[in-house]
């Protein structure tokens, strides 16, 4: 165990609440809460227990609070020190009047994310763990939440331990080629290491491949709404989040700024886009500027949700506005949604239910037709919501996430990127065995990729990496 000196934060959020927890690790912990609590001696106290007392300063004797006190003993801990947990009343004055006198008696104020990193540094999580702490934090659908306990529980970092596991006894063979040197000795069996690394580059690869649907759960699929001015967008963006936080207004042209909002619909989390309407003369700069930044949201966009007005544009005019938009993004799934379905006559709206055909696209380079069967609804009076909750769904249900959601899936880009790494050393390794090229360069690129995939689970890890991760986390966790 290294040794530390005794951090303490308040790790329930800031402001009133019925209870606030404040929580010290560190060897005094212990003994600084005793010295302000009063009824028992918490120091002759087992670990795993809870004490009711009163908190005093002991300078003025002042009460501060009524309080229950649990107590962890090192090692059974969350950070395999002492730690105490002091359940308060959840006012900020209490918060910081105990806090104050703790500090006082000798406990110094926690950093960001210092609770998880000692817990990472005594080894009671590895840094794939520690960095799904933060996601479980912060997963707010059920999706999110499956894929952080899993990466929390080992998953993530049993499998990669079993990866290097196996590429570490061919680099020790390897290295014990290298030893012998000049007797041109060849312990490791070539054979046998291209078909690990045949098998060990199928798996990165699928980790990688994850990383997509893994940031579609973290983050939310990009849902980009773009149409002409005052088809509604902003009002359907309001009703698909319930409140009111687009400016709807009947100026074309005012939704100036990007407004972005993230619905859970089950289990899966959208990130809507509002955009600037889409004109081809735009009437001033500032929204020429709109115009051109709503081009390159589409661009970034996992959806692009296309809405027209039904009582003023025909099918041929959607469909030109559509391969408008997608004209350089062909494979951009489209949904195409009618609105205004109140105001619309029944045969504006049967111009469009009846419309079982597809539209043609006058993009060439594209020579499958986008299917565009709009849905009709009514942002307005918030009718035939539901048939478009039904079509966003059915659009991610094809990319298959449901299914996958029990496999390992790479959510944070540091993975992602140690494992690209790892994928580009192994590749080398591979190549260079095609060569023959010598054992010196082979070992070199194996030991590279076996950092990369360490980096991942903290294995191997410098200061500035672990501070870079735990300064995310908030104070207290
Ligand atoms: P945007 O420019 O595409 O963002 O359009 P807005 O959301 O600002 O709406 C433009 C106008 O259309 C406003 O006056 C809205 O009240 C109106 N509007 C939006 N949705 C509907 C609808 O479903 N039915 C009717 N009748 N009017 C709507």
């Amino acid at each position: 165990m290294l040794s530390f000196d005794t951090i303490v934060a308040l790790s329930t959020p800031p402001g009133a609440g019925a209870l606030a927890v404040i929580r010290l690790s560190g060897p005094e912990a212990v003994h600084i809460t005793a010295s302000i609590f009063s009824k028992k001696n918490l120091a002759d106290q087992p670990g795993h227990t809870l004490h009711y007392g009163t908190l005093r300063d002991p300078n003025s004797a002042a009460i501060l609070d009524e309080v229950v006190v649990a107590l962890y003993h090192t090692p059974r801990s969350f950070t395999r020190e002492d730690v105490v947990e002091i359940s308060c009343h959840g006012s900020d004055y209490v918060v910081r009047q105990v806090l104050a006198v703790l500090l006082r008696q000798g406990a110094r104020l926690a950093e960001a994310g210092e609770f998880t990193k000692r817990a990472f540094l005594n080894g009671a999580l590895d840094l794939a763990q520690a960095e799904a702490v933060a996601d479980l934090i912060a997963a707010d659908s059920a999706l999110s939440h499956r894929v952080a306990l899993n990466q929390l529980r080992g998953g993530f970092s049993d499998e990669l331990r079993g990866l290097r596991a196996r590429l570490v006894q061919f680099a020790s063979l390897l290295e014990l080629e290298l030893d012998f040197g000049e007797e041109d000795v060849e312990f490791a069996d070539r054979s046998g290491l291209a078909r690990l690394l045949t098998e060990v580059r199928g798996v990165v690869a699928g980790l990688l491949r994850s990383f997509e649907l893994g940031s579609v759960i973290k983050n939310g699929i990009t849902t980009v709404i773009a149409g002409r001015p005052n088809a509604g967008k902003s009002t359907l963006l309001n009703a698909l989040l319930r409140e009111e936080r687009a400016i709807v207004s009947a100026i074309p042209g005012t939704t100036r700024d990007f407004i972005e909002d993230e619905v859970s619909l089950d289990s899966i989390r959208f990130r809507f886009v509002d955009t600037a309407g889409l004109r081809d003369n735009p009437a001033d700069e500032v929204e020429a500027i709109g115009v051109r930044r709503t081009r390159e949201r589409i661009g970034q966009a996992a959806l692009l949700l296309y809405l027209f007005d039904l009582t003023n544009l025909t099918p041929a005019e959607v469909a030109a506005d559509v391969a408008e938009l997608t004209r350089e993004l062909p494979q951009l799934p489209v949904l195409v949604v009618g609105n205004k379905l109140d105001a619309a006559s029944e045969a504006q709206a049967a111009a469009f239910t009846d419309l079982n055909t597809e539209y043609p696209t006058p993009n060439t380079q594209h020579p499958t037709p986008h299917k565009l069967q709009p849905v009709l609804l009514s942002a307005a009076t918030q009718t035939g919501l539901d048939n478009l909750q039904t079509a966003l769904l059915a659009q991610v249900r094809g990319a298959g996430l449901e299914q996958s959601a029990s496999a390992t899936i790479v959510t944070n880009v540091r993975h992602a990127r140690a494992l690209e790494t790892a994928a580009s050393h192994l590749a080398a390794v591979q190549q260079g065995m095609e060569i023959a090229v010598g054992t010196e360069l082979l070992a070199a690129d194996l030991r590279h990729a076996l950092a990369a995939l360490g980096e991942i689970t903290g294995e191997i890890s410098s200061d500035d990496l672990l501070t870079s991760i735990f300064t995310q986390f908030c104070i207290g966790k």
